[in-house]
């Protein structure tokens, strides 16, 4: 079985918060919730960042992740839809 997580990776990594693979930071997309789910390209906006890979399926189930992870819950559980 092939193992996502890459220990070569160099610099800054974060976890794609929807399929939870690693990445370097920059091939992640930073969102931040400013009434919206706002993308982050320059990676400097203030507040909590959450990464999305570039996959459809992640890009896809982001924002109802991301708003399920930042109200506390989905935190360690999968509850898809
Ligand atoms: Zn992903």
């Amino acid at each position: 079985m092939k193992k996502l997580v890459n220990n070569d990776l160099q610099g800054p990594v974060r976890t794609c918060m929807v399929c939870r693979v690693r990445f370097q930071k920059h091939d992640l997309t930073r969102h931040v919730w400013r009434g919206e789910w706002t993308p982050d390209k320059a990676y400097i906006l203030p507040g909590r960042g959450y990464y999305c890979c570039a996959g459809e399926a992640c890009k896809a189930k982001f924002p109802k992740r991301a708003a399920a992870v930042r109200k506390g819950k989905g935190e360690g559980k999968r509850d898809e839809a």
